[in-house]
């Protein structure tokens, strides 16, 4: 059952009471669907039952310390998990759409090397409720606009956390959690090929994003170390078993990196790889992190851009936000401006 592999405190609470099994049902919706931060909240619950739970399975796993708010609307979330770990959120708004980008992993093992996440290594996967709560957080701070689109684009590789991932996608996904309809879902990741025909054969559709970062061989190992355990042709053919088994569009991420992936010959290296019409190049300008890369300037990228379109390729040129609080794709490192660890935890709600 969803809810119980979801809440297993809360479960645990209600079997050792006794209580009714429909009572499960009213904690997840109060979490999930009415985005309850305090058991208080949720009055279809009798009030010994909200106490007891308040002391042994808190309604939020993480402590919200800190939102910043950028010039151009965007939020970042900093939360502490309970063993004092800070991971970061983001919600992006725009003219249609409320986007929120969530992390799965406390740093990440992948070591991308122009990504501030990658140089913290990584410390601890995220649970499914962990994940999740991000999403219910931020669609509580976005009230009453709705968040309308979720990205697992922030800290971490989700396919190195598989199961809590998922299990966290299907809350939100669920029609009687979170609702929002698969294809507002989507994954990123630097390219495991297994979990990508694993995600392939999910039921639901969700959609997938793979780094690419680089269409030739040893350029891609030097920025994407981990991943070039996968070679680039292993990556394309798991990219054509995603395509052919559901049909969906499929996103490559290429972030432009200055003189190290944006000349013409790397437009055409990906136009050899680009054999399927649902195959989308999504192009990304470099944001700042301290890590020794510069961005392409914005002429070279909308002609790398023009370039990849003449070749045929389906492209876009994603606009960078929240750079002002260090929101954007790759700045998430839960680092306080000297680029040391944030510190003690301080609750705000
Ligand atoms: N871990 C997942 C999700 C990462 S964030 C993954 O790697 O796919 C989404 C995209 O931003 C990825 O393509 C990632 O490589 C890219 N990225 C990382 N650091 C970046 C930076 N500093 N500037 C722009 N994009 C970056
Ligand atoms: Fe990890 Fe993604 Fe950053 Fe690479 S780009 S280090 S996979 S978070």
């Amino acid at each position: 059952m969803r809810e119980a592999e979801f809440l297993p405190e809360v479960h645990k609470v209600l079997e050792e009471r006794g209580e009714p099994a429909y009572r499960l049902k009213q904690a997840y919706a109060a979490l999930a669907t009415s985005l309850a931060r305090d058991w208080d909240e949720a009055t279809n619950l009798p009030k010994t039952l909200r106490e007891e739970l308040s002391e042994k399975a808190p309604a939020a796993v993480m402590n919200l310390s800190r939102v910043s708010k950028a010039s151009d609307g965007t939020r970042k979330y900093l939360f502490h998990t309970h063993d004092g770990h800070a991971i970061e959120t983001v919600m992006i708004p725009e003219k249609d759409r409320r986007t929120v980008c969530i992390s799965t992993q406390v740093g990440c093992a992948m070591a991308c090397k122009f990504c501030a996440t990658g140089l913290m290594g990584i410390k601890r996967n995220l649970t499914a409720r962990e994940i999740a709560e991000q999403v219910f957080v931020a669609a509580r701070d976005t009230a009453p606009e709705r968040i309308s689109n979720v990205v697992v684009m922030g800290m971490g590789e989700p396919f190195l956390n598989y199961d809590e991932t998922v299990k966290a996608l299907r809350v939100l996904n669920d029609s009687d959690g979170f609702n929002l309809a698969a294809r507002h879902i989507a994954v990123s990741t630097s390219g495991l090929i297994d979990k990508i025909r694993r995600f392939a054969d999910e039921p639901e559709q969700f959609h997938l994003a793979i780094s690419l970062h680089n269409p030739f061989e040893d350029e891609r190992r030097e920025i994407m170390p981990v991943a070039a355990r996968h070679s680039v042709v292993e990556v394309m053919e798991a990219a054509r078993y995603f395509v052919d088994k559901t049909n969906r569009k499929l996103f490559f991420e290429y972030t432009l990196l200055a003189g190290v992936n944006d000349q013409p010959n790397h437009v055409e290296g990906l136009a050899e790889l680009f054999d399927h019409p649902l195959y989308h190049l999504n192009l990304l300008r470099f944001n700042w992190t301290d890590t020794g890369f510069s961005a392409t300037s914005k002429r070279g990228a909308r002609e790398f851009l023009e370039y990849a379109r003449e070749l045929g390729l389906s492209a876009t040129l994603r606009p960078s936000r929240g750079n002002d609080i260090d929101a954007a794709c790759g700045q998430l490192a839960a680092k306080d401006l000297r680029g040391r660890p944030v510190g003690t935890p301080v609750s705000i709600s």
